[in-house]
């Protein structure tokens, strides 16, 4: 049957963020690349269990340098010129902190992925779920696929992992790292809704900075203040300057004692925007369901049945008592789970907290990130994206190396790993969005580099410096970081 008789040079397995990015570069890089992804629409965690609340986020350090391009960067330009996206919110206490958040609307990024599928030439396969992979040894070979065709091999050269989850490095027998059920942080169903009354809300939040969490913009390198982060709520003239709007504490308690909201997760929400600069609330911790494996599917169907109990419970909550609500609508329930966390790969490196706070740069390096190391999320009333445990929180002063050994998993060969799978420890965990395009985008390019030239991407550690020099081609932040000015010239 055409298509499953080719051999293709790279399999990118999972088109979500990471994936796509994978993709794309890879077939950029020249080499005849395939996608395979399980649902019938591209994204992943992006849209189909999404959006994540700020995306795009961290794309500029606490020196306030753009630390991620390639990519990720482009689709940001071309939605922002397309009307598509928000400028960075860089106000002071922000940048100082690299909490900028580079806002992107979900819908458009999407159809915007599937024009660079079609630019870039690379072959999709959707709705197909990859069940196997073909081995030889302890090397991978292809894949097996089930579909409406049934099941069939699909022969590659390097095949990508690019799952979230590692399921295809774990049936290719790689060796994986998860905590157990009782630690994982718990899961969400994510929600967005219109007709809010921004005036009457902002109204209240200006009224009451102290009402709201502000965690993760306080960076010890660089000193923000409370007080200061106040004043600037205190100031505020547009709802969009937030970008998240996470705390409502007096209300919550008030809630609890009413019997209104349920004990395992914080109030708040992000903004999203839409077309003609229209925005909506978008839901991504009012529902918090602790004890699930993304490796089982009986955890996965209780995590869903419980967080549709808590999401009526939210809803409500909002409506009844927060100013701005009275008239607001649910616009989308996501159809999947947002998995928080899974399985990593033990790769040929394991990035670790330590480097993360030592900002440590290494010579195989294929991108940067600011992000923190430590922020979990636990199951509790006063838990949100930014008071994911604080005390536990490393900034790095600047931006760390993600070295190209991290996407190499230990034994197997001709398989790679990207996205939230890569390997690290616990605290380093790379699955923030701008992180898993840019270890798919390195895949992508050093998959093809691997086809090419015949060699394992185990191989390829020993020379990194063709990998560097495409990503650098495609428009990838290795070495220098670029000074905010010069980074938005273009806006
Ligand atoms: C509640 C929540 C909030 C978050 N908020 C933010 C945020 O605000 N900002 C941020 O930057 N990040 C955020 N994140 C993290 C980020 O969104 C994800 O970690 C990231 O999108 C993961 O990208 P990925 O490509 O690794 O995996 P995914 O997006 O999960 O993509 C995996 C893809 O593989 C496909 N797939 C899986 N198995 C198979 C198979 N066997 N065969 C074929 N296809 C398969 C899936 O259908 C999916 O499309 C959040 C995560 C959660 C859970």
């Amino acid at each position: 049957m055409s298509g499953y008789d080719e051999i293709y040079d790279v399999i990118v397995c999972g088109g979500g963020t990471s994936g796509v990015a994978a993709a794309i570069a890879s077939a950029r890089a020249g080499a005849k690349t395939l996608l395979v992804e399980r649902l019938g629409t591209l994204g992943g965690q992006m849209n189909v269990s999404g959006p994540p609340g700020f995306a795009y986020a961290r794309i500029f350090n606490c020196h306030n340098e753009r630390d991620v391009g390639g990519i990720l960067y482009e689709t940001y330009k071309r939605l922002y010129k397309a009307g598509h996206a928000l400028p960075s919110l860089r106000y002071r206490y922000r940048a100082k902190s690299a909490a900028v958040f580079s806002y992107v609307d979900p819908e458009w990024w999407t159809i915007l992925i599937y024009k660079m599928m079609e630019e870039a030439g690379v072959i999709l396969l959707l709705d197909t779920l990859v069940v196997d992979v073909i081995k030889e040894g302890n090397t991978v070979k292809g894949i097996v696929v089930e579909n409406a065709n049934g099941r069939n091999e699909i022969k590659g050269k390097i095949v990508i992992d690019c799952t979230g989850e590692a399921y295809v490095a774990i049936r290719a027998g790689a060796e994986t790292v998860c905590v157990s059920r009782d630690e994982i942080q718990p899961h969400t169903l994510a929600f967005t809704a219109d007709g809010v009354n921004w005036d009457r809300l902002l109204d209240y939040v200006r009224r009451h900075p102290e009402q709201f969490t502000y965690g993760h913009v306080m960076n010890p390198h660089t000193g923000t203040s409370l007080e200061e982060v106040y004043e600037f709520v205190r100031n505020v003239t547009d709802i969009r300057e937030l970008g998240e709007i996470l705390g409502f504490i007096e209300l919550r308690d008030m809630a609890l004692a009413n019997g209104d909201w349920h004990p395992n997760s914080g109030v708040g929400f992000f903004i999203i925007p839409r077309e003609g600069g229209h925005i909506q609330a978008h839901f991504q911790h009012s529902t918090h369901v602790p004890r699930i494996l993304p490796t089982d599917a009986w955890d996965l169907t209780r995590g869903n049945i419980e967080c549709r109990k808590q999401l009526e419970i939210a809803w409500r909550f909002f409506k009844k008592y927060v100013p701005g609500f009275e008239n607001a609508y649910i616009v989308r329930m996501c159809t999947e789970l947002r998995l928080r966390e899974g399985p990593r790969i033990v790769g040929d490196y394991v990035l670790t907290r330590e480097d993360v706070a030592n900002t440590r740069q290494f010579p195989d390096t294929i991108g940067k990130s600011s992000f923190p190391a430590g922020g979990y999320h636990v199951a509790s009333t006063d838990t949100l994206a930014v008071n994911e445990d604080e005390e536990n929180l490393s900034f790095p002063n600047g931006s760390y190396d993600i070295p190209y050994r991290c996407l190499v998993p230990v034994k197997i060969d001709n398989l790679l790993a990207a996205g939230k799978c890569v390997s690290t420890d616990r605290p380093a965990y790379l699955r923030y969005l701008q992180q898993t395009m840019v270890t798919g985008q390195a895949a992508g390019v050093a998959a093809a580099i691997c086809a090419r030239r015949g060699i394992t991407p185990r191989e390829l550690v020993k020379d990194v410096s063709e990998l560097q020099a495409v990503l650098l081609e495609q428009g990838a932040i290795l070495f220098e970081t670029v000074k905010q000015e010069e980074a938005e010239s273009w806006l």
